[in-house]
């Protein structure tokens, strides 16, 4: 194939969507050359607006968001895509959502050949204890009512990006730093196995919630029965996560339960957390 198709959005379409055509449940990816972000597109009703459930991939994106307005570094070398998603779930039923996408992806990354993942409270992914993807859910207005309108926006570095050294924490990439083998490949293979592992995450959360993910997710977690702090000052061993996905800290004096998007974790005596 000449470089050129491999970094065409219309070529790349059709392969990635020929690619999951089996897939059950199947919905459409729509790839774009660049824009400011693809969760804010998603976002809006009128984007797309005949496939209320799609995958929108850029292969540049300019204003990529975190939670709590910080800001995801997305470069030529970012995977950075956003999945929209109608569940049959009020917005309080997704309470634990985040993690069981965290599950999902780092499943996905798995089955493609990446060692050595973890997840971060309470859905950073890790790869050697530095930072590799980062996951933020956001809720639009429904299409119809009696459906929740979720957008999961993934970026995962391929390479480490190249403003990291401003970043408080290490990145991490799935290819090492010089490699040569080509980006373009790696992006596409590593999307599909995402969304091989994610879409059927999404349908089985919205029947099951988020206690069939739960154990996978403690399995997994970064510093486990270790001592962690967070960002509002709290610390203690990180004890796991309950059924909604709240983080659960033991203090000594008792256990503290904290919600996804209240605060950001690390493990103890870290120098580089962010304050609230
Ligand atoms: P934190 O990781 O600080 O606990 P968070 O989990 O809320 O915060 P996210 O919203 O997932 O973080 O991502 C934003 C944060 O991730 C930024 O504040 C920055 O520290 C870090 N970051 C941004 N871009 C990248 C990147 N491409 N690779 C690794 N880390 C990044």
């Amino acid at each position: 194939m000449t470089e050129a198709l491999w970094f065409d959005p219309h070529s790349m379409a059709a392969r990635i969507n020929a690619q999951l055509a089996d897939l059950h449940p199947h919905i459409p990816v729509f790839v774009v050359a660049e824009t400011e972000s693809t969760n804010a597109d998603l976002l809006r009703l009128d984007y797309q607006a005949d496939a209320p459930s799609c995958v929108l991939l850029t292969l540049h994106q300019s204003q990529g968001r975190g939670r709590q307005g910080r800001t995801w570094l997305s470069d030529a070398g970012s995977l950075t895509f956003s999945i929209r998603w109608q569940f049959h779930r009020s917005p309080a039923a997704l309470n634990g959502l985040p993690l069981a996408v965290g599950v999902a992806t780092l499943r996905g990354l798995e089955s493609y050949g990446i060692k050595d993942l973890s997840i971060k409270w309470p859905n950073d992914l890790l790869k050697a204890s530095s930072k590799l993807g980062g996951i933020l859910l956001e809720i639009g207005k429904p299409f119809s009512s009696g459906q929740t309108h979720a957008v999961i926006g993934i970026g995962i570095n391929l390479l480490v990006p190249c403003e990291a050294a401003r970043l408080q924490q290490p990145a991490a990439a799935l290819l090492e730093e010089g490699s040569l083998e080509p980006i373009a490949p790696v992006r596409e293979g590593a999307l599909i196995a995402l969304l091989q592992s994610l879409l059927p995450a999404l349908v089985r959360f919205d029947e099951e919630g988020f206690e069939g993910f739960r154990q996978e997710w403690m399995q997994h977690a970064a510093w486990l029965g270790q001592p962690v702090m967070l960002s509002n000052g709290s610390q203690g061993t990180l004890m796991g996560v309950d059924q909604d996905g709240a983080l659960l800290l033991d203090t000594d004096l008792c256990i503290e339960r904290f919600l996804s998007g209240d605060v950001s974790l690390r493990p103890a005596a870290s120098d580089t957390i962010p304050l609230n």
